[in-house]
């Protein structure tokens, strides 16, 4: 069984051939840490974690490496450090920003049952590396400087030609119509109008590093450099999978495959392009503005983080997903329903029905349609399937203990409430029975009679 990916690339599905199988190396691009992560940062973040187990389980956990950054240098993060924190000097006030924000998204993902990745290197900490490569793109012609900045040239790459890829190439634009559609207000100090930062000048009091290229002012670096910086430390010049969502195809990734294809005179950065779809939230864009703007934290509040994790596995990773109430309830009972009968079961190995579909471009939503069909039939394989995607990291009391939690039902008075039921019974007053089985009905609680005595359950 071979898996295939879809190459944003070369547009197409590609059977998966990893330059080194002892050593799979994936990089994705990670959250931009000043504020909480909301649902559409999840995607990639449960996405690619899917793919890191698929992948460790076909070349052995310890041989795959995931790379997933921290973005700990952002005008976003000046912008919140001074807002939130305006008695203290910046770069403290930062240090507070990205360190709080860390936390709560490290908290966040472990609570969609995401894998931590291999490495997550924070580009604070990568700045040595990022002088390195600019001043490798300024010795090969790609980058110049100008006015305390440094700027890449998507020009001189395309004219050199010799061995590297078109710019332009991944996300499908021509560079030409991007000189001809650019705007005009461009900063003085670019020689072309597409050119891109790669340093420029720190204003007074922001973070700012020894320039690279002589440049004598303390400066700092350009996004999209750092990300070329931590992929070449932590995976080398050229690695097997990048990813991250879709919005990051431009200018972002065409601008990481230029500076490091330019750095190392390579054609290939990765050999597979991956990007998830944009997710929405009840058939509307999410944002600020309209109100609609959910973050994983005061989800986790409703839902346990698994439920979310399915949420978004129904939808294929490509596809745009609509994040709805009525989608999160049904994928709830579904899980509710799965731990019932599986969480407490011995694993079997994963059932080829669900490893087939993930192996076909992470076919998630036919691996889910899997599950169902293995529910009645084999729950060992049900079990092992159910892991191998991130799910049941609870045991079913566990789970049944945090959903009595978030419902704030007090589990000593509903015993209180059939132990008085089972004696109204008992005595065959059957209207106060029924009456005692309404009034849980309205807490929220379900009942089931059987030989064995009455149980119950949170009923959603
Ligand atoms: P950011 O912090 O905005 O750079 O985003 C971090 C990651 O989340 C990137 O991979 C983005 O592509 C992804 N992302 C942001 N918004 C959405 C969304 N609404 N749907 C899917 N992915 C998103
Ligand atoms: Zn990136």
């Amino acid at each position: 069984m071979e898996l295939r990916l879809h190459d944003t690339l070369t547009r197409e599905k590609r059977t998966f051939v990893p330059l080194d199988p002892k050593n799979v190396r994936m990089y994705v691009c990670g959250p931009t840490v000043y504020d909480f992560a909301h649902i559409g940062n999840a995607r990639p973040v449960i996405v690619f974690d899917v793919l890191f187990r698929l992948l460790r389980h076909l070349y052995g956990e310890a041989n795959v490496k995931y790379v997933r950054n921290i973005t700990d240098v952002d005008d976003k993060i000046n912008d919140r450090a001074a807002r939130d924190f305006p008695g203290l000097p910046l770069n403290e006030a930062i240090r507070k920003v990205t360190e709080q924000t860390g936390k709560q998204f490290h908290a966040d993902v472990d609570a969609l049952g995401a894998l931590r990745p291999t490495v997550e290197p924070r580009a604070t900490e990568h700045i040595g590396e990022m002088r390195e490569i600019i001043e490798k793109l300024i010795a090969g012609g790609f980058a110049y400087v100008a006015e305390d900045h440094v700027l890449f040239s998507p020009q001189a790459m395309n004219a050199a030609n010799a061995g590297l890829p078109r710019y332009g190439a991944l996300s499908n634009r021509s560079l030409d119509e991007m000189v001809a559609g650019a705007r005009v207000d461009v900063a003085p100090y670019k020689k072309g109008n597409t050119d891109f930062v790669l340093w420029k000048p720190s204003k007074p009091g922001e973070p700012s590093w020894p320039s690279p290229a002589g440049i004598a002012a303390h400066g700092r670096p350009g996004w999209h450099i750092e990300c070329s910086a931590m992929a070449w430390k932590h995976l080398g010049e050229h690695f097997d999978i990048h990813g991250g969502g879709i919005d990051l195809v431009f200018p972002h990734h065409e601008n990481e495959v230029a500076q490091t294809c330019c750095a190392f005179h390579q054609q290939r950065m990765a050999n597979y392009w991956m990007h998830n779809g944009f997710l929405q939230v009840e058939s509307e864009k999410m944002s600020k503005s309209l109100g609609n703007f959910i973050t994983i934290h005061e989800l986790l509040k409703d839902w346990p983080g698994e439920v979310l994790r399915l949420n978004m596995l129904k939808t294929h990773y490509r596809s745009p997903i609509d994040w709805t109430m009525k989608s999160l309830e049904e994928s709830a009972k579904t899980l509710d329903d799965w731990y019932r009968i599986a969480a407490d079961a011995v694993p079997g190995e994963p059932d080829a029905s669900v490893v087939e579909p993930l192996l076909d471009d992470l076919n998630t939503p036919q691996a889910i349609a899997a599950l169902h069909g293995l529910r009645g039939n084999d729950i060992a394989g049900l079990a092992g399937s159910l892991r191998l995607l991130g799910f049941l990291a609870e045991s079913a009391a566990q789970w049944e203990r945090r959903k009595q939690q978030a419902s704030g039902v007090d589990a000593k008075e509903v015993e209180r409430l059939i132990a008085e039921r089972t004696a109204a019974r008992g005595r065959k007053d059957f209207k106060e029975s029924d009456r005692i089985r309404d009034l849980l009905a309205t807490m929220g609680v379900a009942i089931k009679d059987s030989k064995e005595g009455t149980t119950w359950e949170i009923a959603r």
